[in-house]
């Protein structure tokens, strides 16, 4: 009785999977594409997590649980209802970088690496911005990296080079764009500007030809306070280089506040679009998630990774004021640094290795070590909480100072580019080793990336899609012509 009971257990089982999987099926051959939804949201936010893989949104998550004490919290993009996951690969790479991934999710097209919306064969692809102003719908562009870096610049221009940064910044003048805000002032402002530090071959003047078009411009970090100040009075356009180059890791700048969180931009871009009655598009890049991981900087990824979730919180305020004309959109464009959580043999993450750390590792430790070895290591005391440093811990960081003082070659693999130096990768190797983390990669990986969404058309973007498809579900939603 009872083995026959099991038995009629098991077919019961064997008929509910064989119809999950039959519906499955089915249901892949008959919605496979974008539909056209009927409610067209009126107002659209797309956030992109440079970098952002389901690890860095994972650890992001159980650090604010270990800050907070509360065992439940959760990251507010975590928590949107609709989920997916994507594929990132681009046409001549498994491994794509940020301007290809930015090519596909900003104009549903796949390219190579290092091309800014084009096709391989060098054709312009019609971004969603391109295809809202298309439609007089008000558009804006926020990034804590330059604005002319790969994924601002895959939105608003076209080039074969993504390192073509001067004629990303001219094309941005001609792209209609109302609200653009992120760092980078150094490819808007004339060669031999007055501080002699423009990256610009030329004469032009970027910043006061946005002027003369009506826009009003921020030019440098100086201008904090103005831009935090400004309130338009209607419709208004505004350019925003708040920053030389990128704008500070949000670890370092909550140490001053002098410059606006990433947060308090979008809130600005939320201001300044809603001025306009026919609806806005806005991108919101979390540029640094990726530079952090680049650096195998945990702390730096995790902190970036709060404060772009605290910037959709705006967003999510917004769509709470309306709800039936609001979408959202959560993605990465691709992981970096292969971020693992867990190494060796151990069942534990120590997140709290992480908490007494007040610097980046890229902006502020790889400049601490001149060949003073005391002063660096009263420096990491101090500022990176290793004041206990093991003797196999310390031997690794003395090994790496023996490789600066005496110039000797090393293995990049091992210490990563010349830009970060072996002291510096040796120390955060040493904090990530300390909370159990393990990178693989200075570079990006392959694996495929969490998106979420809420909102109207939100259903849209659920299931396991390519990069591209994303791109074309909002065009779907909005009902724009992208390249097919
Ligand atoms: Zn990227």
């Amino acid at each position: 009785m009872f083995r026959r009971n099991s038995f009629t257990k098991f077919i019961a089982v064997l008929m509910l999977v064989g119809l999950v999987l039959f519906n499955g099926v089915v249901g892949f051959a008959i919605e496979d594409g974008p539909k056209a939804s009927k409610n067209v949201p009126k107002y659209v936010f797309y956030f992109i997590g440079d970098g952002m893989g389901a690890a860095q949104r994972q650890i992001a998550e159980y650090y604010k649980q270990e800050v907070t004490g509360d065992k439940d919290a959760k990251l507010l993009m975590n928590s949107f209802p609709t989920a997916g996951i994507n594929t990132t690969y681009s046409s001549d790479s498994l491994i794509t970088d940020s301007a290809a991934a930015g090519t596909a999710l900003a104009t549903g097209v796949k390219t190579n690496n290092g091309v800014i919306s084009k096709l391989p064969d060098g054709t312009n692809a019609k971004t969603l911005i391109e295809a809202a102003e298309e439609k007089e719908i008000a558009t804006g562009i926020i990034t804590t990296t330059r604005l002319t870096h790969a994924t601002p610049a895959v939105f608003a221009s076209h080039n074969e080079d993504r390192n073509n940064e001067n004629e990303i910044a001219a094309d941005f003048l001609d792209s209609g764009v109302e609200f653009f805000a992120g760092g980078g002032n150094r490819h808007f402002v004339p060669q031999n500007w007055e501080w002699g530090k423009s990256k610009r071959e030329d004469d032009r003047n970027l910043l006061k030809e946005f002027a003369d078009r009506g826009y009003n411009v921020f030019e440098s970090s100086d201008s904090a306070d103005e831009f935090r100040k400004y309130h338009p009075d209607g419709e208004e356009k505004v350019m925003a280089t708040l920053a030389y180059s990128h704008l500070p890791y949000e670890l370092d700048r909550k140490q001053t506040n002098e410059n606006p969180s990433l947060a308090e931009i979008t809130e600005k871009g939320i201001e300044v679009l809603s001025k306009y009655n026919n609806g806005f598009f806005l991108m919101v890049e979390g540029g640094r998630i990726d530079h952090a991981c680049h650096a195998n900087d945990a702390i730096g990824s995790i902190d970036d990774t709060l404060a772009l979730d605290e910037a959709i919180s705006k967003a999510y305020e917004f769509y709470k004021k309306h709800p039936k004309e609001t979408l959202i959109v959560v993605v990465g464009d691709h992981e970096t640094g292969g971020m693992g959580l867990g190494f060796s043999k151990n069942y534990f993450l120590k997140l709290d290795e992480l908490t007494d750390i007040k610097a980046s590792v890229e902006d502020v430790l790889t400049q601490k070590y001149d060949g003073n070895r005391d002063a660096y290591f009263t420096y990491i005391a101090e500022n990176f909480g290793l004041n206990d440093l093991t003797e196999k811990e310390k031997a690794e960081i003395l090994k790496a100072m023996d490789i600066v003082d005496g110039g000797v070659e090393y293995d990049v693999a091992v210490y990563g580019p010349s830009s970060y130096g072996p002291v510096a990768v040796a120390t955060t190797h040493i904090i990530s080793e300390r909370a159990n983390i393990e990178w693989t990669t200075f570079a990006h990986s392959a694996t495929s990336i969490p998106m979420s969404a809420l909102g109207v058309g939100a259903e849209n973007f659920g299931g396991y899609k390519d990069n591209t498809e994303i791109a074309k579900a909002m065009a779907g939603v909005l009902g724009f012509d992208l390249m097919k």
